[in-house]
């Protein structure tokens, strides 16, 4: 993650922070966690995966992530210092602990342990922990493999068709599940977004990507109101699979999408669409031990 992007997401933070008194938490912890992206600005992520331009139209996913090798040492000193931040600012996992005071020469291991549990969730594979991971470890492995995975996939990413494609509810680079969708550009073109690589994609506008219901009357809306909430955020709800994912409208707001920061954004509507009788989508929801 560049100095501006954590210049710019610390200056989103700092304007929410004054909006929405009831976000302050989550987003100080994530203030934290840009700082030790800050700390541990290395200047190399490694070669990106480059498919050849053939490739372009399938078969997807171009990229297996949970079978990739990454440069695991490169990212430790990242890892080392997020599992700090967790460790000091929220209950940290015993295994958190434990990889925090893990030796050097053992800790690619451990890192690359619990980035491939995370993968394995993030792709609906299985989104039970295994035994010696928890959610938070496998967690704290995906943010600090992000900027390594993000310079991986680059290339592939760059195949992806936005005008024309036609691309599945998974991410058509890593075969990831979404953690949101997007509406961009002047069309309001809808993007799914990547849990795991962060892609994003074309996806029809009227079509729940989680249970393929396209059937506009059941395909709806919650948005939320009150002091501060942004009207860029809203709950899409599905009436046939009874579940809501996060939408972010871009043409409503001028920043740079952000998965982890979006999430904590919107987490009001979290709470409106649960107690409305729907279920989260699944994948990760935030910053806490929930996730
Ligand atoms: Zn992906
Ligand atoms: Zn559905």
């Amino acid at each position: 993650m560049n100095k501006e992007k954590i210049s710019d997401l610390k200056t989103r933070i700092a304007q929410l922070k004054v909006a929405r008194e009831d976000l302050r938490e989550p987003l100080d912890f994530y203030s934290k966690i840009l700082d030790a992206y800050d700390s541990c600005d290395a200047s190399d992520f490694g070669e990106p995966f480059a498919p050849p331009a053939a490739a372009a139209k399938g078969p997807y996913p171009f990229i297996a992530l949970g079978e990739t090798e990454l440069d695991w040492n490169a990212a430790a000193p990242l890892f080392r210092s997020l599992c700090k931040t967790f460790i000091e600012n929220v209950e940290a996992e015993e295994d958190v602990e434990r990889a925090a005071e893990t030796a050097d020469e053992d800790i690619a291991g451990v890192i690359r342990n619990a980035f491939r549990v995370f993968i394995s969730a993030g792709a609906g594979v299985s989104a039970e922990p295994t035994e010696e991971v928890t959610p938070q470890l496998a967690f704290i492995s995906f943010l600090a493999m992000r900027p390594f995975v993000d310079a991986y996939v680059a290339g592939a990413r760059a195949l992806l068709d936005n005008e024309d494609g036609v691309y599945e509810a998974v991410c058509p680079v890593c075969g990831g599940i979404a953690a949101m969708s997007a509406l961009v550009r002047e069309e309001g073109h809808r993007h799914l977004v990547c849990s795991a690589c962060e892609t994003s994609w074309l996806y029809k506008r009227t079509r729940c990507h989680l249970c393929g219901n396209e059937e506009p009357r059941t395909l709806g809306y919650i948005m939320a109101e009150g002091p501060g909430v942004e009207d860029c955020y809203t709950a899409a709800t599905c009436e046939k699979c009874k579940q809501y994912h996060r939408m972010l409208d871009t043409r409503k707001k001028k920043f740079e999408l952000d998965i982890a920061l979006e999430a904590i954004a919107a987490a009001h509507l979290e709470i409106l669409a649960q107690r409305e009788g729907y279920s989260p989508a699944p994948g990760w929801r935030g910053l806490d031990n929930s996730n």
